[in-house]
């Protein structure tokens, strides 16, 4: 008897299509044809079916509409398996970076008296609105965590989380140290590892993208405290790891901390 094949969804919320880009892009998502179905897929299938019964539901950006809100409940209610993907999706992204000012502010700011058919909302990640179950992180997440992820659901299995942080990797690929010998503001001691370090790779501070490591292990106070020694004030700081880390709600606690008292 032929076995049932595993139904499969790509979701879009507002993003730059960088991590569905990513994955249309992997040759390895052909060999899924046999063992699965995709369901729902706009950037590649027209035909697509948002509201399904799907197995795995892949949800990409943050939500940013009163529109969007609604989509993520319908797709909790009809997926097993709800995964975030991407920066957007697990951390808010980028566009969460001011999320402390108001959606007038920023939308006067970016769009002037611009009118829109759709019902904007400050953007947030996935999980403010559904209980999500895995997360892949990155922007855009590596090839390498999704077809990992995806590997061990299709064998019935559940993928670990990186606890380590993007220092380990840096040590191992024997990079000098951005943050110790040039004094830039290398996010890579709080930040999730899975990237091989790619930044310091190139010389380039870590800014983030993967989001801090949890289980209460992201220093960013310790951190801060070595940015406020190479000068950087209290803002430069709280605006550097907030890049992608808006939603963290331990960042402006700790970070506070490191500046009571001290004369700037
Ligand atoms: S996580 Fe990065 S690559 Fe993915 S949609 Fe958001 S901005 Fe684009
Ligand atoms: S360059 Fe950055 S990631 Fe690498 S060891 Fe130094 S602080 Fe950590
Ligand atoms: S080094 Fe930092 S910013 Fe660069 S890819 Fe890795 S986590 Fe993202």
């Amino acid at each position: 008897m032929e076995k049932e094949k595993v139904r499969i969804g790509f979701y879009a919320l507002t993003s730059c299509y960088g991590c569905q880009l990513q994955f249309a892009m992997m040759d390895e998502i052909l060999q899924l044809i046999p063992r699965a179905e995709i369901v729902c897929w706009y950037m590649i299938e027209r035909d697509s079916y948002e509201d399904e019964p799907v197995d795995i539901a892949f949800i990409e950006g943050s939500v940013s509409t009163e529109e969007e809100a609604e989509l993520v409940k319908r797709i909790r209610e009809n997926a097993k398996v709800v995964v975030a993907v991407g920066a957007c999706a697990t951390q808010g992204g980028v566009q969460s970076w001011e999320q402390e000012k108001s959606l007038e502010e920023l939308w006067k700011a970016v769009y002037g008296d611009a009118k829109v058919k759709f019902q904007p909302k400050l953007a947030k990640p996935v999980d403010e609105y559904i209980k999500v179950d895995y997360r892949i992180y990155g922007c855009p997440p590596e090839k390498r965590d999704f077809l990992y992820a995806l590997g061990t659901f299709l064998v019935g299995s559940w993928p670990e989380d990186i606890d380590y942080p993007v220092c380990v990797e840096c040590r191992l690929k024997g990079n000098s140290c951005i943050l110790i010998e040039k004094g830039e503001p290398c996010l890579g001691p709080l930040t999730r590892a899975g990237c091989d370090a790619r930044c310091p790779g190139f010389g380039v501070a870590c800014i983030g993208c993967r989001g801090a490591i949890d289980y209460d292990v992201a220093w960013f106070d310790s951190l801060a405290r070595t940015f406020r020694e190479k000068g950087l004030t209290k803002e430069e700081i709280l605006q550097r790891m907030k890049i992608f880390n808006g939603h963290n709600p331990r960042l402006e606690e700790m970070v506070e901390k490191v500046f009571q008292g001290v004369e700037e």
